[in-house]
């Protein structure tokens, strides 16, 4: 799991099989509009295209607007605390839709709704629709069902399905230069602070066919790069397939420029996948090694099931076989147990590995998950844990500064992905996943341009083109 950002996706490019709807709501004709909001991960983003490549099959069109939609869907993550309340706020918001348009059907989906999906129903006003991440096969004909006044409101579609895949269903891409391809759902770790597991079941892998057949087809709709989405991406297993073996089929497809996967567990980075990325010109030198803590006895209460020495010892061989690779992480702080010099060995870990990225957290008790049954006197006072994720964010600042640093001057290929917030400049990425600024006319957008790096503020990059 990783950047747990709020993300709307919305009103971009269209896929190919989606008509778009005029600004004024005239095509509000066929089945409907309908308007999708996404909060959470990356597995969210797939998965909101996915419900949108559902709905487009069942005639809907998708709208930038929640006003010219007769169908809202908000898909949620339900990781944190944080992540519910503001989809809980959002939930209040769009009711002024419904003022507006009384026939309006407002769904909520995702991880959020598989949690407590009930509860939304029964305490929170105008929802008339719930539906878990296994659940998105039959949307448009529930939805449908509910316009038509055939099927009640409130309806709730929370059965995990350990067979369902989405095999044969089509995806319909927001707006952006890269595709999420998911090749992986659910979870079979258990680790003890993560409600992923609960909400999104065991893990199922999609046939390679499958796959290769989704990425063949996006780079036929104009993407030259491509992530590959799992919740474990790396423990993928399907037929006699394992991840090395997918990536390396993914990393050979005609006209495909870049490959990524996230998020990989770190037990299940093998001499193997590494070679791959080493010898695969496509598969871009980054990983993601989400390692939590840099204190054993903090690992082993969260069932990690590796130890510090262990994980370094994949950075190390990360290092060794595909030199230049940037390294990100995710940290968590103040879980239950942890005493200072748990928290310190978790800050010389950041000290030792030098990631070029993290992305840190306070712990977020989630009801249902192992580490809420821990001994109360366990927990981390709020100020303590406050305290540890500022010191943290302070020094990995520091050191991503420096790492960056380091590369100024240098000159990278960087796909250029959209406009900056100042006038005139757009953002890209390196293959490392730096995102660079510079100068340039939005024409450029979706084309690969070499940049040097002039500066950095530490997280990104101020560039020219050369
Ligand atoms: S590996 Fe652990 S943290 Fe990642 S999704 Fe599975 S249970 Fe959650």
């Amino acid at each position: 799991m990783t950047e747990l950002v709020a993300l709307k996706r919305n009103g971009g490019r269209q896929g190919a099989d989606l008509p778009t709807a005029p600004a004024n709501g005239a095509a509000r004709a066929a089945a409907g509009t309908v308007y999708i909001e996404t909060y959470g991960c990356q597995m969210n983003i797939g998965d909101s295209e996915l419900m949108a490549g559902v709905l487009a099959k069942g005639g809907y069109v998708r709208v930038a607007d929640p006003d010219l939609a007769d169908v809202i869907l908000v898909n949620t993550c339900a990781i944190r605390e944080h992540a519910e309340q503001r989809v809980l706020g959002r939930l209040g918001q769009l009711q002024r839709y419904r003022k507006r348009r009384p026939d309006l059907v407002l769904g909520v989906t995702g991880c959020m709704a598989q949690r407590i999906g009930d509860r939304l129903l029964g305490e929170v006003r105008g929802v008339d629709l719930v539906a878990g991440p296994d659940a998105y096969r039959h949307l448009a004909e529930t939805v449908d069902g509910i316009r038509l006044g055939a099927v009640e409101k409130g309806q709730a579609l929370l059965e995990l399905d350990v067979a369902e895949d989405y095999s044969g269903l089509s995806c319909v891409r927001g707006e952006g230069v890269s595709a999420w391809v998911t090749v992986q759902r659910g979870c079979d770790h258990r680790c003890t602070f993560c409600i992923v597991p609960y909400v999104r079941g065991p893990e199922k892998n999609r046939a390679p066919s499958e796959v290769l057949a989704e990425v063949g087809e996006a780079v036929r709709c104009g993407y030259s790069e491509v992530t590959l989405l799992g919740q474990t991406v790396n423990s993928y297993a399907s037929e006699d397939w394992d991840f090395a073996a997918l990536l390396r089929a993914v990393a050979r497809v005609p006209g495909l420029r870049r490959v990524r996967f996230t998020s990989p567990h770190p037990n299940d980075v093998s001499e193997r996948l590494l070679e791959v990325m080493a010898e695969e010109g496509a598969v871009c030198p980054q990983l993601h090694l989400p390692v939590q803590s840099g204190a054993d006895r903090v690992l082993k209460r969260m069932v990690r099931r590796y130890t510090r020495r262990e994980f370094q010892a994949t950075v190390d061989m990360a290092r060794r076989i595909v030199p230049g690779i940037a390294l990100s992480t995710d940290i968590i702080v103040g879980f239950p147990g942890e005493t200072e010099p748990d928290f310190e060995a978790t800050l010389s870990l950041l000290e030792d590995v030098r990631f070029d990225d993290a992305y840190l957290y306070k712990f977020s008790p989630r009801d249902g998950t192992p580490a809420t049954r821990l001994p109360s006197g366990d927990d981390v006072p709020p100020d303590v844990a406050q305290s540890r994720l500022e010191r943290t964010i302070e020094l990995q600042r520091g050191i991503q500064l420096e790492v960056n640093r380091a590369e100024v001057g240098s000159v990278r290929e960087v796909l250029i992905e959209r406009g900056a917030r100042s006038a005139g400049d757009l953002l890209g990425r390196t293959v490392t996943n730096k995102v660079v600024a510079f100068r340039g006319p939005a024409e450029w957008i979706g084309s690969y341009l070499r940049i040097r790096l002039t500066a950095t503020s530490g997280a990104t990059f101020a560039g020219e083109v050369v």
